[in-house]
Parts: C-alpha cells; sequence; structure tokens
C-alpha cells in the first residue's frame, strides 16, 4: 500500500459529493481538509474540533452528516469500536487492517505486502468467496511502551541494538 497522495484524495472526494449531488460548502471543505491532514484517523469529534477552528459555528451534526455522504459515496472507511468513537481513514478509503494501541487509542495503518495471499488461502480453506476483510490488531503503541518504562522495541527485527 502506497502512501496515498493527499491532495488527489481530496479531489476525489469532492468530485465524489458533487456527483451525488451535495453542494460543497466551505465548511465541508474545511473538513474534508481536516481529515485528510490527520494522520492518526480522526474521530467525529475530533475532525469537529478541527473544523471549528475555521467555522466556530459548526455543529457536530454537520460533521456526521457529511461523513455519512462520504460512506455512502465510499470515500472515508469508518473504523467501528464498541466502547469508543468510532475513526474515519479518509486516506485509504478501501477496507485494511488497523494497528490499534490500546492505552492512547493511535490507530496505524498496517503495510501488507502487496503479493499477500491469505484472502486466496481463506476462500480454499472456507469455500466463501471473500469479498472485503475487516482485521485489527489491539496492543500497545511503542511510545506508550516507552511512557510504561519498557523498552521500545525495535523495527525490523533488530533486538540488538545496545541503547
Ligand atoms: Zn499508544
Ligand atoms: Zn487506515
Amino acid at each position: 500500500m502506497a502512501q496515498p497522495d493527499l491532495q488527489h484524495r481530496i479531489l476525489e472526494m469532492k468530485q465524489a459529493l458533487l456527483d451525488r449531488g451535495v453542494s460543497l460548502t466551505p465548511r465541508r471543505e474545511k473538513l474534508l481538509e481536516v481529515l485528510i491532514a490527520s494522520d492518526n484517523h480522526p474521530s467525529a469529534s475530533e475532525i469537529h474540533e478541527g473544523v471549528r477552528r475555521y467555522y466556530p459555528g459548526t455543529s457536530l451534526a454537520t460533521i456526521y452528516n457529511t461523513i455519512e455522504l462520504l460512506k455512502e459515496t465510499g470515500q472515508v472507511l469508518e473504523i467501528e469500536f464498541s466502547g469508543a468513537a468510532n475513526r474515519y481513514d479518509g486516506r485509504i478509503p478501501d477496507s485494511h487492517p488497523h494497528l490499534i494501541c490500546l492505552e492512547c487509542e493511535r490507530v496505524d495503518d498496517l503495510q501488507l505486502p502487496e503479493d499477500d495471499g491469505s484472502l486466496g488461502e481463506i476462500a480454499k480453506a472456507t469455500g466463501y468467496q471473500i469479498v472485503r476483510r475487516r482485521t485489527d490488531y489491539y496492543g500497545i503503541c511503542p511510545e506508550c511502551q516507552i511512557k510504561q518504562g519498557g523498552a521500545a522495541p525495535s523495527k525490523g527485527g533488530d533486538s540488538t541494538s545496545d541503547l
């Protein structure tokens, strides 16, 4: 999964809304910018806060309403949580796995190798025709591990470095 071109994503979202007959108000445009600017899968209230910095009178209902339109047009991926606020990915709207920190609620994209063959394997083993997948991994992110006093795990399997 290559890093998506963020400006391009904003244009795609705008076009999808226009195609649906939704008028692009300055608030809605700002919402798209705030959504795309965040690299941490923002919640609706985080997006709301970002938009209100420019348009203080914006209601949370307006935010939800626009997110709903983006969902309907396949322009945002909703990451649902049962006990916490849902989060949104406008950068990569197709379903993909996430890493979720139980401490700080950070949500990272998990980059899978391009030739990941597991869907084919699952289809073979179960007889299902796989349409999409939802896989999330829960854990403690490297920064929270440092805060908890543990050593940060090194990435890439190099566990021998002396810090
Ligand atoms: Zn964390
Ligand atoms: Zn994501």
